[in-house]
C-alpha cells in the first residue's frame, strides 16, 4: 500500500478539484476515511488470515463490490438529517470513487500481492500497467529507511500530482469567474 496519508491525500485533492458545492467537514473526513478503509483488511493479519485469501490484504475490501457498497452506507446513512449539498446519487457516485482510489493507488505500486478488484466475484489479484509507486512497509517498518524512500517516491508519484491538479482546477476555477464576471 501506498501509506495510509498518501491514500488521504490524493483523495481529498481529487475531490477538493471537482467539487466546488459547500460541502460539510463531515463530507470531507469522510472522503479521508473512505481512503483509508480498504487497508482495514492488515487487521486480519493479527487473526492469522493468509495474505493471498479472500480475506487477507488486498482482497475483498479492495475490489469494486466494497467500494460501491461504501458508496451507498455512506450516502445513505453519514448525511442523515444534515443538509446535503449534493445529491444522494451524487454522493453514492462520489464516495464510490474515492474509495475505489485507494485500491487503484494500490495497483500501481511496486510490490506485494495484486489487488482483488473483481472479488467476491473473481479471486484474481491485478496490478495497473504503470506502478511507479514503491510499495509501503506494512506497520512500524514504515519508520526505516525503505519507509523514507516510500515516502520520496509517493511525493513525487502522488503528492505532487495531486497538487498540481488541485492548483489546474483552482485556475480554471478563477478563470472561468473571471470571464463571466466581464
Ligand atoms: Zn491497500
Amino acid at each position: 500500500m501506498p501509506s495510509i496519508f498518501t491514500h488521504a491525500i490524493f483523495a481529498t485533492a481529487v475531490g477538493k478539484s471537482f467539487i466546488h458545492a459547500l460541502v460539510s467537514v463531515r463530507f470531507w473526513v469522510l472522503t479521508a476515511l473512505c481512503s483509508i478503509l480498504p487497508d482495514a483488511d492488515v487487521l486480519g493479519f493479527a487473526f492469522g488470515i493468509r495474505y493471498g485469501s479472500l480475506f487477507g490484504h488486498r482482497g475483498i475490501t479492495h475490489s469494486i463490490a466494497f467500494a460501491v457498497l461504501v458508496g451507498v452506507v455512506v450516502a445513505l446513512f453519514a448525511f442523515r438529517g444534515t443538509q446535503a449539498a449534493l445529491s444522494t446519487r451524487a454522493l453514492i457516485i462520489y464516495f464510490t470513487l474515492v474509495t475505489l482510489s485507494h485500491p487503484l493507488l494500490d495497483a500501481m505500486t511496486d510490490g506485494g500481492s495484486g489487488v482483488a478488484l473483481f472479488a467476491p466475484f473473481s479471486t484474481g489479484r491485478y496490478f495497473l500497467p504503470w506502478r511507479p509507486i514503491r510499495v509501503s512497509p506494512i506497520g512500524m517498518r514504515f519508520f526505516s529507511e525503505r519507509g523514507l524512500e516510500t515516502l520520496e517516491s509517493e511525493m513525487v508519484w502522488v503528492w505532487l500530482p495531486s497538487l498540481l491538479l488541485c492548483l489546474a482546477a483552482w485556475l480554471y476555477h478563477k478563470t472561468k469567474q473571471a470571464w463571466f464576471s466581464h
